[in-house]
């Protein structure tokens, strides 16, 4: 590569809301660093992270199914759970500390208070729900949820899942009034507007191209100028690869032992969206329902209030969807040229086993209009077709590798941050759950690639995110007190609901 590389102390790859978060963070705990971010696009937070392209869903397990499991003696598993709301806690904390730091301002532009609610139908369905609601809510972190069977109550919750509903059958719902709808899109925007101005260079336009080690053991970074077609070099001691769906390309040319026989498989989402102001008006909270059988995790059903560009929206699905590209602006060729001679075994082992899932996902992309409205229908009965429209989301990249525990080319659901042994450079695979928890995924990039550092920085996380490895389960009081300090730097009150 070049003679003349440009040398900075950290590289950000990607311009996505991991990114952000790591750089904000990291702008924290060591100011004097040079930052450089390289972003393909012409913005900060266009693929996953976009408010678009993604559910907007502040997880934290208030509502989502499928983070609760019912064990074989019939019991609810709702460790899962836990953990999720827990890590979103440290994301709220986060962005308190930016907030009452004046480093960003208008929380209510990317965080809105918002009812989370699980819909379930079905007497099996009611049970489940019950036994649910029994074990969560004696936890001090779902405190406050309610549980409701009867018909006038739900009419009081969710008038338009209620309305022109005849049939006999038991339904049962949950509710949360402290859940949240995230605009995640406009979180990153304002985090990269906070680094550019901190002096953290963001380079728009710009596509890496390759990634290799030098011989001093730092990383040289090939980054084409989308703009005047330029190849620059750039030098660094550390690399995030915060890509999204690129990053698995991007990590696979580190050649580090630890991209080795890793694989991706794209699962696109696409939502409806109601293009009726009366209908989207009747609606107040996101309404998770139950997955149907066989299809996977992130295509649980939801009807959601969104905020989006300021104005109150309503969204359905996700409707899964299969394309072989790993970003929303990729290419058809993003799988196949994922497949190398180390992963070649994991993809085709993974290749055979997902068969029915990638039945499922092709039957999802073929589904018509009047399908998908079909299935708007078991939660508004009185949907009209000519309301709702739909509108294409991100991609999310499932990590495919081989474990222990199911065989050669598994199929993961999770995220994954992968490093190298010394440190220099991490990446992010996988995407649930996703946003809600950049804080924890970030903070455990630093906990892996600057360990050297972490007595000092130390006091400074905690200031930033007061939980930070303590438990706030078994801390009930101090829970308390973080939830209230959020809803004040956040203005989180539940009192805003009636006015929006
Ligand atoms: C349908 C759907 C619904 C979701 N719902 C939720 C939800 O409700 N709640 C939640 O918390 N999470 C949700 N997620 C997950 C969440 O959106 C992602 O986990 C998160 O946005 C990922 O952020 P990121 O920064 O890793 O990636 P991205 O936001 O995708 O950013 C990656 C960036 O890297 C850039 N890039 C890629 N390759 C290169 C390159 N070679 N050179 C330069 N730049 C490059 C891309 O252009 C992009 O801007 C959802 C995702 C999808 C797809």
């Amino acid at each position: 590569m070049s003679n003349m590389p440009k040398e900075t102390d950290v590289i950000l790859i990607g311009a996505g809301v991991m990114s952000a978060t790591l750089g904000s963070l990291l702008k924290e705990l060591a100011p004097n660093w040079d930052i450089t971010a390289f972003e393909k696009l012409d913005k900060a937070g266009e693929e996953s992270s976009n408010e678009w392209n993604n559910a907007g869903t502040g997880h934290s397990a208030l509502c989502e199914l499928n983070y609760t499991s019912e064990k074989q003696d019939g019991s609810i598993d709702i460790s899962k759970a836990v953990k999720i709301n827990e890590q979103f806690q440290l994301s709220r904390q986060f962005w308190s500390y930016l907030v009452n730091s004046n480093l960003i301002h208008n929380p209510q532009d990317f965080i809105m208070p918002l009812p989370h609610m699980s819909f379930v139908r079905g007497e099996k369905n009611v049970t489940f729900l019950k036994k649910r609601f029994a074990a969560l809510s004696k936890n001090p972190l779902f405190h406050g949820m309610e549980f409701s069977d009867a018909p006038e109550k739900l009419k009081e919750w969710i008038p338009l899942i209620m309305e022109g509903r005849t049939s006999n059958e038991p339904i049962a719902a949950t509710k949360v009034d402290s859940g949240t709808d995230v605009n995640f899109g406009a979180l990153t925007r304002k985090l990269f507007d906070h680094l550019e101005s901190n002096n953290v260079e963001v380079n728009y336009k710009h596509s890496v191209e390759d990634i290799q080690r030098t011989s001093d053991g730092k990383w040289e970074v090939k980054v084409h100028d989308n703009v005047n077609g330029k190849i620059e070099y750039h030098t660094s001691r550390f690399v995030f690869v915060g890509g999204g769906g690129g990053s698995l390309s991007l990590l696979q040319k580190t050649g580090i032992p630890e991209s080795k026989h890793v694989g991706g498989f794209p699962v696109s989402g696409q939502f409806m969206v109601c293009n009726n102001p009366e209908v989207v008006a009747q609606h107040q909270a996101k309404v998770y329902g139950k997955a149907k059988v066989g299809a996977p995790p992130m295509s649980v059903p939801h009807l959601d209030t969104r905020y989006i560009e300021n104005k109150k929206s309503l969204l359905f699905g996700p409707f899964a969807g299969f394309s072989p590209k790993f970003l929303k602006t990729g290419s058809m060729l993003d799988l196949v040229n994922s497949v190398k001679p180390n992963n070649l075994v994991t993809m085709l082992a993974a290749g055979t086993k997902e068969m029915p899932l990638t039945k499922y996902l092709i039957e999802q992309v073929m589904l018509s209009k009047e399908k998908r409205m079909e299935e708007i229908r078991e939660f508004i009965p009185n949907a009209k077709s000519e309301d709702w429209d739909l509108v294409v989301a991100g991609q999310r990249v499932q990590i495919i590798k081989d474990t222990e525990g199911g065989g050669k080319g598994t199929l993961q659901f999770g995220t994954e941050v992968i490093t190298s042994t010394d440190g220099s450079i991490a990446a992010l695979l996988g995407a649930s759950p996703g946003a809600s928890t950049a804080a924890h995924v970030m903070l455990e990039v630093i906990e892996k690639c600057f360990p050297q550092y972490l007595k000092e920085w130390e006091p400074k996380i905690k200031e930033m995110i007061p939980s930070y490895g303590v438990s706030l389960v078994e801390n009930p009081e101090l829970f308390r007190e973080i939830h209230a300090s959020i809803v004040e730097a956040l203005d989180l009150n539940e009192k805003k609901l009636a006015h929006s």
